[in-house]
């Protein structure tokens, strides 16, 4: 296939006032179709369940944006067998025909751009510019895994002895159980899904239950694509009760999976267990936690140190897996960076994510509200706010403001992961203490280092204990196919999505040795 070179999408330029037009079109027709009912979609037919799931928006939570299927075993048995049956058809496909079919989603999405914009403005609580960055990273998953699939497709070079052929392809694994997160709900519901339809995988794919119009849309999407009803079985449901039915049943072949560190692990263990006509060992591919730490030391320049925490730490209120939620900062210039961070976090302005100038919206959701609050309340016993209101009543919308902590290391708050605009600022007496205390963590997702230092650079390189390691730079938004991304430890499985590796963790890998 003649396709031009892999490149990023590009971001809207917010300073052109047309794309702001469009962008308030778009809420605007957005916001005339909300509380609409989305159904299950099974074998390309939809499926009405007894209860729904309603999804309200994050900044005001009496608006609901729409109600959704709420699955039920039921409805997870009817779409991994609808998954099962596709699959002999599926996998049969050529790579080429699977390919057009993400370039053709990616295709819809860049012309649907600005309403699916307004959907994470409305449903996700983000930022326009944060709802950009993330649909522009679902254009490049589809626009890169279909190029990785063509670079692929007739295999990888091994050796041969003299007088044979071997050969070492890769062909579909089977029915793919597909698990998202609510914080890229586009992106990483995207990317999660296209890497296993392209390799000729079928899926069930179940959004997270706080973002599952946005699910819905994504599978319309595909559908748009032309994509064959029954490979990609869209399954709305509460993982606390279709989570473990999805994972545990024997038509299952591999589970991909983005979220927290705790469903993740509970995953990874039932997975593990062989039940009655399992033929295979699933396979479990998880994206987990983290709780990232930026290092800057008495080289750095701290303005740029100090502007990069903020947009680190703040971005879509910290609940990025990648956010800086903690900022070890060398002794002598540790009062002049806190100092610029305050400054700069305090000028972020919060509010309603439907308006243009806003930087920071809200938490995702009551749960989320209560959870960022009571590790509020933590981080006020155990050191200084240096920033930061109490958190107010969650009915005017999920709002909590950027907050700081002076903290010792072993803070709770310095910790476990938050997942809101939450920092906890550690001193570091020098710069193998501030490289020990941030690798003290059973996390590694991100990392960053702000140094000029040469040797305190390449001391990180080898030694900082993250997947995604940053120098001189901000620490969130990995580039599709430039920042792969995943973490160590309990981050998940290192799988790097948007790399080189991805799409292999989805097939299985043949060798065949003919003697001549
Ligand atoms: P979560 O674990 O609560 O939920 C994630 C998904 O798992 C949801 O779809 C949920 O319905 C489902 N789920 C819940 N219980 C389940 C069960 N028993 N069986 C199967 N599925 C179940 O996580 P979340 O709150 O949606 O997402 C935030 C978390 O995701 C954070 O910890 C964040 O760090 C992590 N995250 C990681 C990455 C990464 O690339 N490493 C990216 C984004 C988010």
């Amino acid at each position: 296939m003649g396709l031009i070179p892999y490149k990023n999408e590009e971001y809207l330029d917010w300073s052109d006032e047309k794309n702001v037009e469009k962008m308030r079109a778009a809420l605007k027709d957005v916001g005339s179709r909300l509380d609409r009912s989305y159904p299950a979609i099974i074998g390309g037919k939809r499926i009405e369940t007894d209860g729904e799931i309603v999804s309200v928006n994050p900044a005001n939570p009496s608006q609901a944006v729409g109600r959704t299927a709420r699955a039920t075993d039921r409805e997870a048995d009817m779409a991994l067998d609808m998954a099962t049956a596709t699959f002999e058809y599926w996998s049969r496909t050529s790579p080429e025909a699977r390919a057009r079919i993400l370039l053709r989603a990616s295709a819809i999405m860049k012309r649907r751009r600005f309403e699916l914009l307004a959907w994470e403005a409305y449903e996700g609580g983000k930022p326009w510019a944060e709802a950009d960055a993330q649909v522009a990273e679902a254009i490049d998953f589809l626009e890169y895994y279909a190029r990785e699939m063509l670079r692929l497709k007739d295999g990888v070079e091994i050796y041969s002895i003299p007088g044979e052929e071997s050969r070492y392809t890769y062909q579909p694994m089977g029915v793919g159980v597909i698990i998202a997160p609510w914080n890229f709900p586009t992106a990483i519901l995207t990317g999660m899904s296209s890497a296993a339809i392209v390799t000729g995988n079928t899926i069930v794919m179940k959004p997270s239950e706080f973002t599952p119009v946005i699910g819905a849309v994504v599978a319309e999407i595909f559908e748009e694509a032309g994509l064959p009803e029954g490979v990609l079985n869209f399954l709305p449901g509460y993982g606390s009760e279709v989570g473990d039915y999805l994972v545990q049943d024997a038509r299952t072949r591999f589970i991909s999976f983005t979220g927290s560190m705790k469903t993740g692990l509970r995953i990874n263990e039932l997975a593990a267990r062989q039940i009655e006509n399992q033929r295979w060992v699933k396979r479990v591919i998880a994206e987990m936690g983290g709780k990232d730490a930026m290092v800057i030391d008495d080289s750095a320049d701290l303005d740029s140190a100090a502007a990069d925490i903020v947009k680190s730490a703040y971005g879509y209120s910290g609940q990025k897996c990648s956010a800086a939620s903690r900022a070890i900062l060398h002794a002598d210039v540790y009062d002049e960076v806190l100092n610029k961070v305050v400054e700069k976090a305090k000028a972020l302005r919060i509010g309603v994510p439907e308006s243009a100038d806003v930087n920071v919206g809200p938490v995702i959701s009551e749960p989320q509200f209560e959870k960022v609050a009571s590790y509020v309340d933590v981080g006020k016993q155990e050191g200084e706010r240096v920033l930061g209101e109490d958190p107010g009543d969650p009915e005017d919308g999920y709002f909590v403001s950027p907050t700081i902590f002076e903290v010792e290391r072993d803070a709770r708050v310095a910790q476990e992961e938050i997942f809101g605009p939450v920092l906890s600022v550690i001193k570091a007496r020098d710069f193998d203490e501030a490289l020990r205390v941030a690798n003290d963590s059973p996390y590694g997702l991100t990392g960053g280092v702000y140094s000029k230092n040469r040797d305190h650079l390449e001391r990180a390189r080898q030694e900082f204990k993250a997947g995604n390691v940053y120098f001189n730079r901000g620490i969130t938004g990995a580039l599709v196919g430039v920042q792969p991304f995943g973490g160590f430890g309990m981050s998940g499985t290192d799988s790097k999505a948007g790399g080189p590796d991805y799409l292999p963790l989805h097939m299985l890998a043949r060798t065949v040795v003919e003697r001549f």
